[in-house]
């Protein structure tokens, strides 16, 4: 039986191997850029306020700061208690373009050693959690040259 592949958020990213990208709103007043995407206000105060239109944010970016989760962390994340806990890393990687940094799980096998402050990381897409039916999909960011 083929599981069916979802996104553990819609509308967040989409696209396949390099056609993947985190999604966006971009305002056409101020072109200031949001992600998680804002797709009712522009969030800056001092903006009149224009139209939120649905843009593929860059590939790659730099990592701004990083840290790694070696706890369980509580609902709503999914994780199965009877499995020994492995610790993930987290990265925050700021993507110069839009002038935002966007945090996200790195790859399975990078950890906060393989990481740096400056890096050069392009977003990947990964699977958060796998059950019977569904295989729930997300980002992660990759450093660049890795392609395992
Ligand atoms: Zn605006």
């Amino acid at each position: 039986m083929s599981r069916t592949r979802t996104p553990v958020v819609t509308g967040w990213f989409g696209g396949e191997g390099d056609d993947f990208r985190l999604l966006g709103t971009r305002c056409s007043a101020c072109a200031a850029v949001f992600f998680p995407r804002e797709d009712v206000l522009c969030r800056d105060p001092a903006c009149p306020g224009g139209e939120l239109t649905e843009v593929p944010l860059s590939r790659r970016g730099r990592v701004w700061s990083y840290s790694d989760s070696r706890y369980r962390p509580p609902p709503p994340y999914v994780s199965d208690p009877e499995l020994v806990w492995s610790p993930y890393a987290l990265a925050a990687v700021e993507l110069e373009a839009e002038g935002i940094v966007v945090l996200g799980q790195t790859v399975p096998g990078v950890t906060v050693a393989d990481l740096a402050v400056g890096m050069e990381m392009e977003v990947v897409p990964g699977v958060l959690n796998e059950d019977t039916e569904t295989v729930w999909t997300t980002w992660h960011w990759r450093p660049t040259g890795v392609t395992a």
